[in-house]
């Protein structure tokens, strides 16, 4: 594929259900995004009323700004193409200009469609005096592009940006981008929920103490707490493989099942 990866709705494993403490976000992502690409037919009656063709993500890393993307392609049925920026910053004079042009043909033709561009800020920032000139023409051809969808009543091409920087982006791109959402660092209620995703098919050691979990982690984004989560479960399994070697093939001792359990401590 292009500079990019082309993921079918049916193939992305991520669902509004695998997304825990955003659901106001969800919430106007259905309403603005996903019904009207649902029930299209239903929308494009109103000449007062169009679904927004740029919507931003923006907030600090790990906090679940591509999980929503992705998931939101998914719940509306959207193709999903994943903008490989630096590939496309990367190419000679020239060339970037047309593979932007082949990304839009491409996601035209496949509508209804969702071009996602993580860190889009770092192609699509506030213009520079030392700009190269291949980046300014890039950025003027990307922006035509995108006015070519603004304009048409009829296409479904959404273009989604995700950034931890918004404030680096070019006030014409946030223009163009009249949806904007703040994903922010998880509060308390919201990591527990957070916490409640990343271990619903774990068995938990009784001891363990979600809320507690999440009374201690302030500043933990939800990326911070599966890898919490994981190195936790790495840590049960070295002890487990450690108690397998000592007892010599007792592999399947009742004893050792129950002590698979995850214990998730905070007190190291
Ligand atoms: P970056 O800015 O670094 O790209 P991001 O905001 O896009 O980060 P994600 O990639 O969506 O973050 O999240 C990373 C991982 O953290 C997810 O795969 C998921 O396991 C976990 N995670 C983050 N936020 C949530 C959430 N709200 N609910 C459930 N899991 C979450």
């Amino acid at each position: 594929m292009i500079a990019s990866h082309l993921i079918a709705p049916t193939d992305i494993d991520v669902s509004w259900s695998d997304i825990a403490g955003l659901d106001t976000v969800i919430q106007e992502l259905r309403e603005s995004v996903v019904l009207p690409v649902r029930h299209s037919d239903l929308f494009q009656r109103s000449q007062l009323w169009r679904p927004p063709k740029g919507v931003l993500l923006y907030g600090p890393p790990g906090c679940g700004k591509t999980l929503i993307a992705k998931a939101m392609a998914k719940e509306a049925c959207m193709r999903f193409i994943n903008l490989d920026v630096a590939v496309l910053t990367d190419k000679w004079y020239g060339e970037s200009q047309k593979l932007a042009t082949a990304v839009f043909t491409l996601a035209h033709k496949l509508q209804p469609c969702i071009i996602f561009i993580d860190e889009i800020e770092s192609f699509l920032r506030m213009r520079a005096t030392g700009d190269h000139e291949a980046t300014a023409m890039m950025k003027t051809q990307f922006m035509m592009l995108w006015d070519g969808l603004i304009s048409s009543t009829s296409c479904s091409v959404l273009v989604l940006g995700a950034t931890n920087r918004p404030q680096d982006l070019d006030k014409a791109i946030l223009r163009r981008m009249p949806a904007q959402f703040h994903i922010g660092p998880p509060l308390e209620c919201q990591r527990l929920a957070i916490l409640q995703v990343i271990l619903q098919h774990e068995q938990l050691h009784p001891s363990v103490d979600l809320k507690r979990l999440a009374n201690l982690t302030p500043g933990y984004s939800g990326s911070d707490l599966r890898e919490l989560c994981r190195h936790a479960s790495i840590y049960r399994m070295r002890q487990f493989m450690r108690d397998i070697m000592v007892k010599e093939g007792s592999v399947m001792d009742e004893q050792l099942l129950d002590d698979s359990e995850l214990v998730i401590s905070m007190d190291d």
